[in-house]
Formats: C-alpha cells, sequence, structure tokens
C-alpha cells in the first residue's frame, strides 16, 4: 500500500496539487462544535448544513465503507498585493473587488473534479475492488479537521487551514476510498500563537471568538451564500467587495512567508494549478481582483449567463451580483451611478428595489434625496419603504 501511496503522491504533483496527505476514516471530533455553532445561528441561512447534520459525524456518509481518506490542495492566487490601480484607466467604469480565488475566472470545481476523477481512476487500475469518491466541498465532510488529521496544517483563528508553506491561498479537495492506505502524522501544532490580526482586521465582525466564524457576518456569505440583503448594521462593512473577502487571510502572516512567495514565483501553469488560468476577458469588464460593476446592469439574463456560467460569479447568479453590485456602489458613493439606480427602482425584484434606495441614500446628494422622496409614493413593497429615508 506504501507504494501506492506514493504513486498517489506523484500523480497529485503532476495535478499540480501543492500538497497530499492521508487521514484515516475516523468521527468526527468537531461534530459538537458544528451543532454548537448551528445551534447559535452562525450558519445564517445555509440551512442545508443542518439538514444533513448527522452525516458530518463520520465519513462513511459520503462513501459507505470509507478507510482512508486522501487530502489535496490546491494553490489559487496568492499575489502579495491586492491590484490597487482601478479607475486610473476609465473613471466612468466602477469596480468592485472579487476574492482571490475567482481571479482564474474560472469555477474551481471544473478544474478540480477532473483531476480528482483521474486519481480515483489510478487507485481503480491498481485495486478493481476499491471504491472511491472524489469531493470538492460539495459532500459533508469535516474537510478542514480531516486536512489536519492527514499532516496538511493547522486550523488558523480565522477558521481556515494553515500551512506553514503554503499559507491560506488554497483549495482542498479529498478522495474517499474503502481501501486502509498509511496514513500521514497529524498536524498537532498550532503557529498563530499571540498573534490575533484575522480577528482584529474583519471589517464587520464576524469572528465571536479566535477559529470561530459567525458566517451569517461573513461577507463571503453575505455577497455569495446569501440571497437576501444584508442587515443594515452590515451593509458599509461590505465595503467595496463585490464577491467574496479575503481580509482574514490577506493580513495573515503565513500568507506573506517569503517561502509561499519564492513558490509562487516558480509558478503553477506548468504544474496545473489554478494560479496559471487565466480566462480572457476585455480589460475594461475584469481585471485581477476586480470586476466592472455598471455593466452588469444592462445584460440580460442570456448575457449573463454567457459571460459568467463557468465562472465562479454563477453562485450568486444575476441578481446576486447585481444586489452586490448596488452595495459596493452605494459604499463608493459613486454620484455618476445615481442615474442607474434610479433605474433599478423600476426592477420588478423587491430586494434589489430596496437596496438601490439604500444605495441612493449613501449618495448624499440633495436632488437625489428629493427624487427618491417621490418615487415613496409609487412603492407598495413594505421590505422597499422600509428602506426610505424617514
Ligand atoms: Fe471577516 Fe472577510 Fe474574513 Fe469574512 S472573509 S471573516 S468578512 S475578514
Ligand atoms: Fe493565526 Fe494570525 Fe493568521 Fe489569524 S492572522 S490565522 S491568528 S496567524
Amino acid at each position: 500500500m506504501r507504494e501506492m501511496v506514493e504513486q498517489i503522491r506523484e500523480a497529485a504533483r503532476s495535478e499540480g496539487f501543492a500538497a497530499m496527505g492521508v487521514a484515516p476514516a475516523v468521527t468526527s471530533q468537531g461534530f459538537h462544535q458544528l451543532v454548537e455553532w448551528i445551534e447559535s445561528g452562525y450558519a445564517g441561512t445555509m440551512d442545508y448544513i443542518e439538514r444533513r447534520l448527522d452525516a458530518y459525524r463520520h465519513p462513511n456518509a459520503v462513501l459507505q465503507g470509507t478507510k482512508s481518506i486522501i487530502v489535496l490542495a490546491l494553490n489559487y492566487d496568492a499575489s502579495d498585493r491586492f491590484p490597487v490601480p482601478v479607475g486610473e484607466v476609465d473613471e466612468s467604469l466602477a469596480f468592485g473587488k472579487t476574492a482571490r480565488y475567482t481571479w482564474s475566472g474560472i469555477d474551481y470545481h471544473d478544474v478540480i473534479h477532473p483531476k480528482l476523477k483521474r486519481i480515483v481512476r489510478l487507485i481503480r487500475d491498481q485495486i478493481p475492488d476499491a471504491n472511491a469518491r472524489g469531493i470538492v466541498d460539495t459532500a459533508p465532510l469535516m474537510e478542514r479537521e480531516v486536512a489536519v488529521l492527514a499532516g496538511l496544517g493547522w486550523r488558523g483563528k480565522n477558521t481556515l487551514l494553515l500551512n506553514k508553506q503554503w499559507g491560506s491561498y488554497f483549495f482542498l479537495a479529498c478522495v474517499l476510498v474503502d481501501v486502509e492506505l498509511p496514513a500521514d502524522a497529524p498536524h498537532e501544532s498550532s503557529h498563530c500563537g499571540t498573534c490575533t490580526a484575522c480577528l482584529d482586521a474583519c471589517p464587520t465582525d464576524a469572528f465571536p471568538g479566535p477559529g470561530v466564524l459567525d458566517a451569517s457576518k461573513c461577507i463571503s456569505y453575505l455577497t455569495i451564500e446569501n440571497s437576501g440583503l444584508p442587515a443594515p448594521s452590515l451593509r458599509a462593512g461590505i465595503g467595496e467587495w463585490a464577491f467574496g473577502c479575503d481580509i482574514c487571510q490577506e493580513v495573515c502572516p503565513w500568507n506573506r512567508r517569503p517561502s509561499r512567495q519564492q513558490n509562487e514565483s516558480s509558478g503553477d501553469r506548468e504544474t496545473g494549478g489554478l494560479r496559471g488560468h487565466r480566462e480572457s476577458q476585455s480589460d475594461s469588464e475584469s481585471r485581477d481582483g476586480w470586476l466592472e460593476l455598471t455593466s452588469l446592469f444592462t445584460m440580460t439574463d442570456d448575457e449573463f449567463r454567457e459571460r459568467f456560467r463557468r465562472t465562479p460569479f454563477w453562485r450568486s447568479r444575476r441578481r446576486g451580483m447585481l444586489r452586490n453590485a448596488i452595495l459596493v456602489l452605494g459604499n463608493q458613493k459613486r454620484r455618476d451611478a445615481i442615474e442607474l439606480l434610479f433605474e433599478v427602482l423600476n426592477d420588478p425584484d423587491p430586494s434589489l428595489r430596496a437596496i438601490a434606495v439604500w444605495a441612493i441614500g449613501q449618495m448624499q446628494d440633495s436632488a437625489a434625496m428629493e427624487r427618491l422622496k417621490t418615487c415613496r409614493g409609487s412603492e407598495t413593497d413594505p421590505v422597499v419603504l422600509a428602506e426610505f429615508p424617514q
């Protein structure tokens, strides 16, 4: 079996995975914390976690008879600094920030699944009776806990898996197999020390304590998973983030290590990681890390599908992306977007009308405020009416 693990390790390397470890399939130690987390309301509207809660107890719920889990890490863009100079090219364009994992412009599931399939095939070639299943964050599995067991790193105070060499800018993927493979030594130490940079930097105060995330306050949840409107108290904290948020990773010293930067400079275009990919886009539409916002409003549903179907942004759908764009325009106080926001007041979707009313109110423009008052009379939806200034 050791020889087979080495073959899998070699295959993982040539597929572009930065790290691989093997963990035994055991009952989750963190299950009771997951229950507490849900009971505290920290999952927000992500009801699917509670609906299949029991399945998180043991990997058997994902693949019956699982004995071992191969855990793999695939890097994504870990550039040293967030690119800044948008608007210097064309002041009339409005941009919002996007999380680093979207910078490739590709849905990472589409990249990782074929890699996992090839690893599963390798296992079956060696052991034809083996059952194996590759997963990327869609199955009820405590992936970060399993990754620690597989020796890939420790859980940081920002709840993410941290690796001394790679920081935290990577996706985790797993291959579950019903064959016992020799396991790697678990990662038993934590290297956060007295640092609290991530906890201190979160703009929406989403960490009730070290290692605990109130997802219902997290910008990643608010701009991606949540289909509703963020509470008024959280909107300013969303700032310029149009999709996801990286702040608690950007401030982490483990994402600034020279060793990581050396590895980064070696590039992974050859090894198949996600940093090498760039979907071809017009420079005015999208620049690494920034998404042009105003064009979203003129796209039809079909155009949106065509443009974003195979990108990470598809998860929010057009409605979610428009909501995010309106939030960012409001936070940026883009007065040149006022006309566009008034047009949104004719949208059939009350949540878009509601957030547009809020955004117009952020502009501190007296003419716009007067005009808003006249719009109030024709609005009937209570959610939208609640957003009008009193
Ligand atoms: Fe806070 Fe952003 Fe980290 Fe979410 S991703 S916990 S909003 S810093
Ligand atoms: Fe740990 Fe500091 Fe990184 Fe937070 S910022 S995960 S406390 S090392």
